[in-house]
């Protein structure tokens, strides 16, 4: 069993990792109770990512008391960023592997049956290696796959961890990530989303700084077979004119932008060491909107950054109400250790201020979210039906192109559409985070042939 803790990225090394065990000769299980060997795929973005990390490790070692054959292995960002720490803390773990070495996790699980714990954190990627090569992923959905692009940061984000963890960006070949497209969509895969944590800037270190993704997006979505293209993130400092027009030109290229603001103050923003201002921001943002005709944008924002004041918080929820955003995910500051912005104690704002400015931007982003989805009732829509609902089981959810949940009701689940079918679907009501609507028509899915789950989320 392979649990997550964490991001998109995070999600999708689970899925590797998951991979490289069954092509070890492990099974599959969602059981923990028969689970021989547990991977905690950990995130230290947050704090109480730590928290939910060794939380969990409290019950695998009562569970371990009862079952000492049983093998826990604890990979990724946390253990790369804690090593040692992690097995002072928890003792019973058998192995740790970091960001650099996912791949040797079922080696050192069979070292670690045969020697005893073994901890192996590489402090760089291996540079001969594709820094993400994924075709023995074992993915969590038949019809939508994560394709991992890019990994690490150049950037210096104050508030960041990931450049520490993850490395410096180092991109796969274009000829690489296609080659994986090809072969999902062959296996019935429509609909892909590409990873990076910067992907803007996806390609510099293949070519001498010159950025490859406005070709890469090119290149994905005129893969036959593959109806959406999606991608996430981009950085608003980086994104192009030529990402734009590939975006308004590549029918397959769905019509999201994730666009991470995270403050609207030009003083925050230097501060985080962002790179970029508030009306620059607006600048790209409006001309993503003209050149690609229904464009919905999410967006990343924290609240009580270091120094943020309340003239700085009024400068966020301006660029928050003119951006006009379809969604948005708000997070209150955290520090994490080892980041320039945790040495910033001096000007920590006050836990209650923050509170009280985190619902303000909560009631200004729902209220748009809210206009934004009010003007899609009446439309017909195309919906990638995901299957049952998760709040409600007399209904079915998928989503549009521009990433919206749409719940369907009506119909016996034996006449629901199978998941992976695409649906043509009338917004009936719309809620700020989802939408309501009837089926009008149904493509059947094509075959698939993508093995499927074994990483359950736990973050
Ligand atoms: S761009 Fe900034 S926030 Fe994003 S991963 Fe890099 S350092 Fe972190």
């Amino acid at each position: 069993m392979v649990r997550t803790f964490g991001c998109q990225m995070n999600e999708h090394d689970s899925e590797r990792i998951a991979g490289l065990l069954v092509a070890d000769g492990l099974e599959p299980t969602d059981d923990l109770e028969q689970a021989d060997v547990v991977v905690l795929n950990t995130c230290c973005i947050r704090e109480n990512a730590d928290n939910r990390l060794y939380g969990h490790l409290g019950h695998l070692k009562a569970l371990r008391d009862r079952r000492p054959g049983m093998q826990i292995a604890v990979g990724g960002c946390l253990a790369q960023k804690d090593r040692d720490e992690l097995r002072r803390r928890a003792p019973h773990v058998d192995v740790v592997f970091g960001t650099h070495n996912l791949s040797r996790a079922p080696a050192l699980l069979r070292q670690a049956a045969a020697e005893g714990p073994v901890v192996e954190v590489l402090d760089a990627p291996d540079p001969a290696g594709d820094p993400a090569p994924s075709p023995a992923a074992v993915r969590d959905l038949p019809y939508a796959a994560w394709v991992t692009i890019q990994t690490g940061c150049d950037n210096s984000c104050a508030f960041c961890i990931v450049p520490q963890v993850r490395g410096p960006e180092a991109s796969r070949r274009v000829d690489a990530v296609v080659a994986e497209v090809h072969e999902l969509a062959a296996a019935g895969v429509t609909e892909v989303t590409l990873l990076g944590q910067n992907v803007n800037s996806y390609g510099r270190d293949l070519t001498r700084r010159r950025p490859l993704f406005a070709e890469l997006l090119r290149a994905v979505g005129s893969v036959e077979g593959i109806r959406r293209v999606r991608f996430t993130s981009p950085h608003p400092k980086d994104l192009r004119p030529e990402t734009i027009a590939a975006m308004a030109e590549v029918p397959a290229v769905c019509e999201h932008l994730h666009l991470p603001l995270q403050s609207g103050s030009d003083r925050v923003l230097a501060a985080m060491r962002r790179g970029y201002r508030a009306e620059r921001y607006l600048e790209r943002l409006a001309a993503a909107r003209r050149a690609v005709p229904d464009l919905a944008v999410t967006t990343d924002v924290i609240v009580g950054f270091p120094g943020e004041t309340e003239d700085d918080f009024a400068d966020t929820l301006a660029v928050v109400a003119e951006a006009g955003y379809d969604s948005a995910y708000t997070f209150i500051f955290s520090p994490r250790p080892g980041t320039r912005a945790a040495a910033m104690t001096d000007r920590f704002v006050a836990p209650e201020v923050v509170a009280d400015r985190f619902e303000r931007l909560r009631t200004v982003v729902e209220r748009s979210a809210l206009a934004r989805h009010q003007a899609r009732v009446g439309r017909v829509e195309e919906v990638l039906v995901e299957g049952p609902s998760a709040r409600d089981e007399q209904v079915w959810s998928g989503r549009t192109r521009q990433n919206k949940l749409v719940h369907v009701a009506g119909g016996a689940p034996a006449e629901w559409p199978r998941p992976g079918a695409y649906a043509t679907v009338e917004v009936l009501r719309a809620a700020p985070h989802f939408l309501h609507g009837r089926a009008v028509a149904v493509t059947a899915p094509p075959r698939h042939r993508v093995r499927i789950p074994v990483a359950a989320s736990a973050g």
